[in-house]
């Protein structure tokens, strides 16, 4: 069998110049993601392939060696999914970065990996069309990512997430085989969906290297409204009341009282002091938004809002928004967090509210809650001290209680952010014995000799 060192100066030799990559700084720098307390490994080499026949190439040489290799985009997963494992190659797909086309007629574009989603959202928006899955991450993270996590975002409510959107992919398998699964067309039922068996499969089934993808006509401007609550349980009542009343915004998000105070205290965007919770929803339905804001306004205050308001403007609306996306940045600001991601039916937001703050309570941890509460889909986050251990540990506790919280609400422990190394001791609790029985014999079947991702998703056994 052949070893890392030689398994790195034979791709060198057959990739040429530039391609594989082994000076110790850089492969620091790509050994991990941004998920906090997830272990990495040391990477033999970096690997940053032109074309799919690149990726070929890498994998059957590391398939006949018995190396590992893990897949990665822009590393700003939160699940230690894209971390190194000692040994592997880190193959990363961000330089297979071209929009292939874009079909006004037919509303599909075909991209290589390493897309920017925000690229792709801005060139299809050229065309006067529209590539939803919108996650905070955007700016930054690749559709071959997207894919690989079957990413979310804010306007999932109504759109759906990334796999909803894949209607074809090329993969490259475990042993160096090009895939092609699905088909451009708007129906086909031929065969088993491999296409979404590879969506939200973390690098662990196959590499993609080329994705086709849905798109929709560009939809009117979103209008935006906002209600301030005394505490949660008000505010995810009023979330359940607007879609009951078949109302389908583009966006509605809850900010928690923590949030509003870190969000507050990061940059003042207006927030008022003492808010128990926010909702901040969006319509772009040109039919009905206007009649969307004034049903979520009127249900707001019938639960109790000391204020809801229709944005009166586009600065008015872009604050409120952003109020929203610094959550993010005022949490990095803070130090340490571990991001949950646990999903439950809307019904039960407010038991997974109100469940969170005992835990917080009990731990001795700061936990904010923030997320899309028209999915269910909160992202409680535990923030602590990484240098002081004690906390560190209350903080797995706390981390772990949520999401048994999560699963004993009927929800998930993950609704985007994926399965990873973070989660990855928690999926037998939720899928089952049998489920995870079954995913291991996938595994085993497209990937005998385990050397894609090896320890994640999956846990070892
Ligand atoms: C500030 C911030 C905000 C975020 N907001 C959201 C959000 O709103 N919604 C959401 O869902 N997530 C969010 N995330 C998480 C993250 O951005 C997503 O999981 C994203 O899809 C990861 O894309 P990436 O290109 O960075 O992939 P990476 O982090 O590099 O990889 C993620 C996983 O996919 C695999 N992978 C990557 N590329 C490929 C490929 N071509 N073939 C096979 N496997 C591959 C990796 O092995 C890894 O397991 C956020 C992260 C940050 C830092």
């Amino acid at each position: 069998m052949t070893r890392p060192p030689d398994i790195v100066a034979e791709l060198s030799a057959a990739l040429g110049d530039g391609v594989v990559v082994s000076d110790p700084d850089i492969l620091r720098t790509f050994a991990t993601d941004q998920a906090r307390l997830c272990p990495a490994g040391a990477p033999a080499a970096l690997v940053r392939p032109r074309s799919t026949a690149d990726v070929s190439t890498v994998l059957q040489a590391a398939s006949l060696a018995g190396v590992p290799v893990v897949p990665q985009g822009a590393r700003t997963g939160l699940a230690g999914g894209a971390n190194a494992v000692d040994g592997c190659l880190l193959l990363n797909l961000g330089r297979m970065d071209r929009i292939l086309s874009i079909d006004p007629a037919e509303q599909l574009a075909v991209v290589q990996p390493g897309v920017v989603n925000a690229d792709l959202s801005r060139a299809a928006a050229e065309q006067g069309l529209f590539y939803p899955p919108d996650p905070a991450s955007w700016e930054t993270s690749t559709i071959g990512g997207n894919v690989a996590t079957n990413a979310g975002g804010l306007c999932c409510l109504k759109y759906g997430v990334t796999g909803d959107f894949v209607r074809a992919l090329e993969v490259v398998l475990a042993d160096g085989t090009v895939q092609r699964t699905g088909r451009a067309t708007a129906k086909g039922v031929a065969g088993y969906d491999l296409t979404h068996l590879f969506v939200g499969s973390e690098g662990t089934l196959g590499v993609i290297t080329e994705v086709t993808l849905a798109l929709r006509p560009s939809p009117a401007p979103a209008r935006t409204a906002v209600s301030f609550f005394p505490d949660a349980t008000m505010a995810c009542a009023a979330v359940n009341d607007v879609l009951a009343l078949g109302v389908r915004p583009s966006m509605l998000e809850l900010m928690d009282e923590a949030t509003v105070r870190v969000v507050s205290r990061y940059r003042d965007v207006g927030l008022p002091e003492g808010t128990g919770a926010i909702l901040i929803v969006q319509s772009d339905d040109a039919g009905t938004a206007v009649a969307d804001l004034e049903v979520f306004v009127r249900v707001s205050r019938q639960q109790g809002a000391t204020e809801a308001l229709v944005a009166e403007d586009d600065a008015e609306a872009a604050l409120l928004v952003e109020a929203r996306r610094l959550v993010g940045p005022a949490h990095e600001a803070l130090g340490a967090e571990l991001v949950d991601d646990v999903c439950v039916p809307r019904a039960r937001l407010a038991d997974l509210l109100t469940g969170v703050a005992r835990i917080e309570e009990q731990h001795g941890v700061l936990v904010t809650c923030a997320g899309h509460a028209g999915d269910g889909n909160m992202h409680p986050s535990v923030v602590f001290d990484p240098l002081d251990d004690a906390m560190v540990a209350r903080a797995h506790a706390a981390f772990g209680a949520i999401m048994r919280l999560g699963l004993d609400l009927g929800g998930t422990i993950t609704g985007e952010h994926g399965v990873g190394l973070l989660k990855r001791d928690w999926l037998e609790a939720e899928l089952g014995p049998a489920g995870l029985a079954a995913h291991r014999a996938v595994k085993a079947s497209l990937d005998p000799r385990n050397i894609l991702n090896p320890g994640k998703v999956l846990p070892p056994g």
